[in-house]
Formats: C-alpha cells, structure tokens, sequence
C-alpha cells in the first residue's frame, strides 16, 4: 500500500490509531467506526499493542483485518516488553505477508499489576528500531513525549534520547498534550540536535470529564488549567456538566489545537481516537485546510 515514510515525504498525513477489540460486538463497532471516518480519508491507521497475554494476537488479527477489510495502511505497535528476538521475527514475518509496511517500534510498559512478564531480549524502543532497520522491510517509527517521558531523570537527556532514537527511525508519533508550545519546543530542542525527522502531534479529543484525569495520569500529560476550569464550570451551572456539554468542550479544545499545530507546519494530525468516531470527525471537519 503506502509506507508512512513516503507518504510524509509527499504531504501531510491524518491518521487514527485504534486499540484491538476483544468482542465480536467490539470488532462489528471498530468496523462501523473505520467507515464513518473514512470520509476523512485517513492516510493510515495504527493498532495499538499490550503489554501481555492474548491482546498482543489480537493486534495482528485487527491490523489483518483494517489492512485487508478497509484498505487503507495499518500500522501495528509493537513493544519490547518481554519479547525475545524469534518471536519478533515470527510477528514481524505475519506483518510482512498482511502486506504491512510500517511499524510504531516502543518500548512499552509493564503493567502495574503484572507478575509473570518474562525477561526480553530489547530494553529500550532504541534496540526494536535496530532491529527493524536490519530487517530492512518497513518503516519505522517511534514515540515522542513532547512534556519528556515520565522516566527520564531530566529533559535535556530525554530530547538527547530522542532525538538519538529517531534520527535511526523514519518519523515519530507523539503522546497526547493539549498545550502547542511543548511540541514547538520539544521541535526547536531536535532541531538543536541535528535531528530534522517528522513529528507527528497526537491529538486526543477528551469526551468525558473522567477520562480528564484518568489520562494525565497515566500518560504524564498536563490537562490545561482551563478545560478544568470550563468543565467545572459547567458542573456549576447545573450540577454535574453533561456528557454532551463535555464532548463538546473537548471538541473545542482538540480544534484550537490541531489548528494551531498546521498553521505552525506540523506534519499531520494523529488522533486517539478510542475506537470512537464521533469527536474525531467533528474536530476534523472544523479545520481549515492550513497553507501549505
Ligand atoms: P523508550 O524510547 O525506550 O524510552 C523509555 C525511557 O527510557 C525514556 O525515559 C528514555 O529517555 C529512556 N531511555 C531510552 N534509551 C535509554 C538508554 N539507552 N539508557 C537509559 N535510558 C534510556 N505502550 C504500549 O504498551 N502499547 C502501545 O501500543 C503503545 N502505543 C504508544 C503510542 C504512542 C504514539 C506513544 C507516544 C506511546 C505509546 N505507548 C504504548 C506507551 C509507551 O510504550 C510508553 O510511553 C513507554 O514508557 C515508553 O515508550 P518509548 O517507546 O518512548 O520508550
């Protein structure tokens, strides 16, 4: 189909990315949410990939699935995390035959909670992208944390890694953020370190005031004072804000941002999307073609 690489080359690029459903009802869902936004025409999509057990089949199956059923490149996740080098390979074969081009190389988390994740043979995404390149069959993208990665001792170490990580890799994604100068600086910061690959902001259209804080925490994102203040707010005027008040502030907010993000050169949008369609094709049919 298409490798991200090229297709960063020649234009800016809108993409999704989709968690593996785990039901038939969850994959007719994913189904139906695939075709409402494919009138957005999305360049690509991505699946993402667990830390563990059966949903790292299930990614494959859904990557198989979007490729074949909806025609449009899929990129999986992939993550080190308890990995050995024979199954890497044996995934990286099923990807090849799917006719995948292009994998998101991460180094992944364990779950809290988790006690029997065997020992890996990759430590950091730095080794899976090696290994990737020697491959030699897709493109390779890896992660970016425009707030620095919740691990990293110090931000300047965090951009060095970066920006080391991705000058062996073709283009990076970024985790979610809702504030414009932490990826203009993040950019400035790759740019001192010789690094001029493609960026790609990732956008998550909040739709319900749990998520808020839910998500900062687990992805070490900083919620702007003022979608907690206008979504207090709204729980002011009349008790608690209701769904449709909530979706529609995230709507706004997700705009201003993406807006902002083309008009300053970003080189595509990649939307959260959690397997929902609805935000995403509001927040993508309020932008305004950006100059090119
Ligand atoms: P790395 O690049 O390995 O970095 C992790 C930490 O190690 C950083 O602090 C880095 O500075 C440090 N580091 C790197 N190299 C070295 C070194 N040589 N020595 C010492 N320290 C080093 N997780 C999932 O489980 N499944 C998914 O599908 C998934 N999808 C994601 C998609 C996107 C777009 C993003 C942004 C994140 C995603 N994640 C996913 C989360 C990701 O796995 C975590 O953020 C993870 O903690 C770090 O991944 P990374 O690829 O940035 O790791």
């Amino acid at each position: 189909m298409a490798r991200i690489r090229d297709l960063l080359a020649v234009q800016r690029t809108v993409s999704f990315e989709f968690f593996p459903p785990k039901t038939d009802q969850a994959r007719a869902h994913l189904d139906e949410v695939m075709t409402e936004l494919s009138v957005h025409h999305p360049d690509f999509v991505s699946v993402t990939y667990g830390a563990g057990g059966s949903d790292r089949q299930q990614t494959v199956e859904t990557v198989t699935h979007l490729q074949a059923e909806h025609q449009v490149p899929t990129m999986p996740h992939l993550t080190c995390v308890g990995h050995r080098v024979s199954e890497i390979d044996a995934l990286l074969d099923s990807y090849a035959a799917a006719g995948v081009e292009s994998i998101l190389a991460l180094g992944g988390d364990v779950p809290l909670d988790a006690t029997d994740v065997p020992t890996g043979d990759f430590r950091f995404a730095a080794d899976l992208v090696a290994h990737l390149k020697a491959d030699g069959r897709f493109s390779i993208g890896v992660a970016a944390h425009p707030e620095g990665h919740p691990r990293s001792p110090n931000s300047r170490e965090d951009r060095q890694r970066l920006a080391d990580k991705l000058n062996e890799a073709d283009f990076a994604i970024t985790q979610f953020f809702f504030n414009i100068d932490d990826y203009l600086s993040m950019m400035n910061d790759l740019a001192d370190l010789g690094c001029d690959k493609p960026v790609i902001p990732g956008v998550i259209p909040l739709t319900n005031s749990n998520q808020v804080t839910r998500f900062a925490d687990m992805a070490g994102a900083t919620i702007p004072s003022e979608l907690i203040e206008r979504i207090a707010a709204a729980a002011i005027k009349g008790g608690s804000p209701t769904a449709s008040e909530v979706l529609k502030l995230g709507i706004e907010v997700a705009v201003d941002l993406s807006q902002g993000l083309l008009d300053a050169g970003a080189p595509g949008l990649h939307f959260y999307t959690l397997n929902r369609a609805k935000a995403t094709k509001a927040v993508l049919s309020s932008l305004a073609v950006p100059a090119e």
